[in-house]
């Protein structure tokens, strides 16, 4: 369920006109309702307490959306961070995400996000190799402080998804295999300088079929179980994120419900805290992508094309993914659906949102909101073709406020130093 939708013929965010957003501030833009961000967040938590979960930590993927009002909305619903960079870890703590529900994870953290993660005191260092919990056993070693971490395995499952956001078969680069786990988790339980506390996965994105899952977290169970075995202490399980999202047209994913309950099955009477790293469930359906149409160019043999003043740049997924996106009139026309090709004008052939989709009636000068871009949206957005980056403005009720305004020109230009010789 989402905030979006068509009141007396004009598309909505919560009470808001998206036209009357369009006006204010401009096209291309992205907006977000507070409420589906909270709600959603609110489902899956309650979804897994209902199964028996006891005090999971929600540890919203920041790459999934990393605005600061976004990461402030859930983190005063107690939601905590799953970070990669120290530019996320200090997006979370800037929004007020405490350090103990921050997670760092990423297969290439250097030792100055080690360092910067063990200053901060984050909940865990989420392990991806040896060389990588050598490295933090020498980092903190060297700021004597103990290093608390958890080690990321890869569960060689497929989780279907695009190529490019499988994470979970053992070709992939994240995350040690199981034999390697059990060998470091002795190993660095045996360091002075590591005190290991668990196990994570996280297969891959958008997964609408739950048998995958259901096959990681028993592995991952089993995992605990022979760890506990041999001694060793395992107070937490992290079971990543990659639940997908209902996009328009595409394969049902399945309800939190459902998930919750596959995760309490998998862990039952394990004796171990939850943690779960959901990004796209939470933040897809809670944004749009508002953009104007700029021409509507008919070839004279037949195709017709939707010239947004969006691209690529501000939404990359079509061109990166294939990934579909349901577009939507903000005030649809009366009238039969034609084919458009839609595409925005940044000089490659990939900047195509979508071919041959049918869609009412445009004019130059319409509103399209591009649905279910509130997650891996703005946060892949750049400046290519030198567009100034595309704003992002956060709903509430009837209020509405920018959290992120597009640049000037003569702010871009002013990032740039001349080199003293030119
Ligand atoms: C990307 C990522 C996530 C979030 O994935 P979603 O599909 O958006 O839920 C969680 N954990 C890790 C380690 C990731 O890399």
């Amino acid at each position: 369920m989402n905030h979006f939708e068509l009141r007396d013929g004009e598309l909505h965010c919560e009470d808001v006109p998206l036209a009357a957003i369009a006006e204010a501030v401009g096209t291309p833009v992205y907006v977000y309702s507070t409420a589906t961000f909270e709600r959603h967040y609110t489902v899956l938590r309650e979804a897994l307490v209902a199964e028996g979960v006891r005090d999971p930590l929600i540890a919203f993927a920041v790459k999934a959306n990393s605005n600061l009002a976004v990461l402030r909305t859930l983190a005063k619903l107690g939601a905590g961070a799953d970070t990669v960079s120290e530019g996320e870890i200090r997006r979370a703590l800037a929004a007020g995400v405490p350090p103990e529900r921050i997670v760092f994870s990423g297969v290439g953290k250097t030792r100055a996000e080690i360092a910067f993660a063990l200053e901060t005191g984050v909940s865990e260092i989420n392990v991806e190799s040896e060389p990588e919990m050598l490295a933090i056993a020498q980092v903190a070693q060297g700021l004597g402080k103990r290093a608390t971490i958890a080690f990321r395995v890869n569960p060689d499952v497929a989780a279907g998804g695009h190529a490019k956001i499988a994470t979970g078969k053992s070709e992939n680069k994240f995350g040690v295999s199981f034999a390697e786990a059990e060998r470091l988790y002795a190993q660095a339980s045996n360091n002075a300088w590591l005190n290991p506390v668990g196990v994570a996965c996280h297969i891959g994105s958008q997964i609408t079929d739950l048998a995958p899952m259901a096959e990681a977290f028993e592995k991952m169970a089993g995992l605990v179980g022979r760890l506990k075995a041999e001694g060793l202490s395992v107070e937490r399980l992290d079971l990543g994120g990659g639940l997908g999202v209902p996009y328009f047209n595409q394969p049902e994913p399945p309800s939190p419900a459902d998930y919750a309950k596959v995760v309490a099955k998998a862990t039952r009477g394990l004796d171990v805290t939850l943690a779960f790293e959901p990004g796209r469930v939470i933040a897809a359906n809670a944004g749009v992508l508002l953009a104007q149409v700029v021409h509507v160019h008919e070839r004279p043999e037949g195709r017709r094309f939707l010239v947004l003043d969006a691209a690529m740049n501000d939404l990359l997924r079509p061109a990166m993914y294939d990934a579909y996106h349901d577009i939507r009139a903000v005030c649809p026309r009366e009238g039969e659906a034609k084919p458009y090709d839609v595409v925005g004008p940044v000089c490659e052939t990939g900047d195509t949102f979508t071919r041959d989709r049918a869609l009412p009636e445009f004019e130059s000068g319409d509103l399209v909101a591009f649905m279910s871009a509130g997650a891996y949206g703005a946060s892949m957005a750049s400046e290519y073709n030198s567009r100034p980056l595309v704003p992002e403005v956060m709903v509430k009720g009837a209020d509405y406020a920018v959290v992120r305004p597009r640049p000037t020109y003569d702010e871009m230009l002013a990032r740039e130093t001349p080199a003293p010789w030119l």
